[in-house]
This record gives structure tokens, C-alpha cells and sequence, in this order.
């Protein structure tokens, strides 16, 4: 089974802390760690959102790259 790590944050204690359970987990069962408390809600702050390659559309060239040194920040053939 596939696990991940979930942040959490205590409202009580006003901490952040981890667990890691299974993906498809519904982690009803989190509590703090400290106090115990059910008050804890996820927090998303470290979740990392992967960018979209911008590259992909494949064929015609994108605007404003260089079409001889095929890099989009074209600073160095000028
Ligand atoms: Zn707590």
C-alpha cells in the first residue's frame, strides 16, 4: 500500500505536526500527539504543485524562444 505524509496542525496545542498513513486512508482516526485532541486539520502549506512543462505542445515553436539555441530565456546568441 502506498503511503504518504500528511501535515497536520493542532488547534488546541497550535502546532504542526506529521503523520504518514496510506493514500487512500481517510484519516479519520488523526489526532494530536500531544494533547490527544481531534481538533486537527490539514494543512496543505507544504504540498508541492508540479509545473506544467509549457514545452509539450510539440511541433510549431512556442513564441519568443530562439530558434537556434532552443532555450526560452534566449540571453547568450542574442
Ligand atoms: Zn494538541
Amino acid at each position: 500500500m502506498e503511503m504518504a505524509y500528511f501535515d497536520y496542525y493542532c488547534d488546541k496545542c497550535e502546532k504542526q505536526f506529521e503523520i504518514q498513513a496510506p493514500i487512500s486512508d481517510d484519516r479519520k482516526w488523526v489526532k494530536c500527539p500531544d494533547c490527544e485532541g481531534k481538533n486537527v486539520r490539514r494543512v496543505y502549506s507544504s504540498i508541492v504543485v508540479p509545473k506544467k512543462s509549457s514545452g509539450s505542445s510539440g511541433g510549431s515553436h512556442g513564441g519568443g524562444s530562439c530558434a537556434s539555441c532552443r532555450t526560452h530565456n534566449c540571453g547568450s546568441c542574442g
